[in-house]
């Protein structure tokens, strides 16, 4: 029988948040079993607790920002899809603001800090997920359905970004912890120019440097070292649909078909499971 996991010793990353751009630090706890993925606002009066699941997203935007209260935290599907990949079940994320640092945009930090701390088995047993029947979610070009499948998370994805010299891209990944290093992890985020453009009219991206993401313009990609992949746009995509997907609040698993896939209806997908698991209950 597989058990549940936390981490076996805290550990902390520090670094730029996105939007804000100020200085943001991410501490790891450990957690008793059964009590999942918690963020704590350790910066606000008595230091709020906001559970990383689904009913408590409230925006999808521009990343996935959760809340309860006064207390929120953005852009969490980085650090969730690092603790899904590692099967970690169980973790409190310390915050000292809104935003975890936002790294160089991929989730290579948040696993290396995870696998510093190590993990520990826990006396529970591991819950696994898959649906009974397919579910699907559809939405302007955007196409999201996970079948049935009790052995393991595979995703099949295809992604087109408008103006990206690679397009469209494909990618099909079987999580693995190790293979989520190697193929997942290193995938940085992507903005097309025009939409930093906005977003830094509106006051956001503060933080956002070519340090933090790759920027598509005029058919090019701008960024600071080489492309990690030829197709490292839909592997960020898988990035975050794993780590969306773990707000259903337990592993998945299922064979998932993903088109054009983003964080409305990546979370609209993790809420549609979280239904079934609480009727399964
Ligand atoms: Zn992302």
């Amino acid at each position: 029988m597989e058990k549940q996991r936390t981490i076996a010793s805290e550990g902390e990353l520090s670094g730029i948040a996105l939007h804000t751009g100020a200085r943001a630090t991410l501490h790891l706890r450990p957690a008793p079993e059964n009590t999942g993925i918690s963020f704590c606002r350790v910066d606000l009066p008595g230091k709020p607790v906001v559970r990383g699941a689904v009913a408590n997203v409230v925006d999808v935007q521009r990343g996935t920002t959760i809340a309860s209260g006064n207390a929120a935290v953005y852009t969490i599907e980085h650090i969730m899809s690092a603790l899904h990949a590692n099967f970690i079940d169980n973790c409190i994320v310390d915050m000292s603001g809104p935003e975890p640092p936002i790294c160089d945009g991929s989730s290579l930090q948040f696993f290396d800090l995870i696998r510093k701390c190590g993990a520990v088995e826990q006396d529970a047993e591991a819950k696994y997920f898959t649906p009974a029947q397919p579910l699907r979610v559809v939405s302007g070009g955007t196409q999201i359905v996970i079948f049935p499948n009790p052995d393991e998370l595979k995703i099949s994805c295809v992604t087109q970004f408008k103006g990206c010299p690679f397009d469209p891209q494909f990618f099909e990944f079987t999580l693995t912890t190790d293979a989520y290093y190697q193929e997942i992890a290193p995938g940085r985020t992507f903005v097309d120019y025009s939409d930093l453009r906005m977003l830094m009219a509106a006051g956001l991206c503060k933080g956002g440097s070519l340090d933090a993401a790759a920027i598509i313009h005029q058919g090019a990609i701008i960024c600071k070292e080489k492309l990690r992949f030829n197709n490292e746009i839909v592997r960020h995509k898988i990035l975050d649909l794993i780590g969306d997907l773990y707000l259903a609040g337990r592993r998945i698993r299922g064979n998932v078909i993903a088109i054009r896939p983003g964080h409305p209806r990546n979370v609209e997908l993790a809420g549609l499971l979280a239904k079934e698991i609480a009727a399964s209950n």
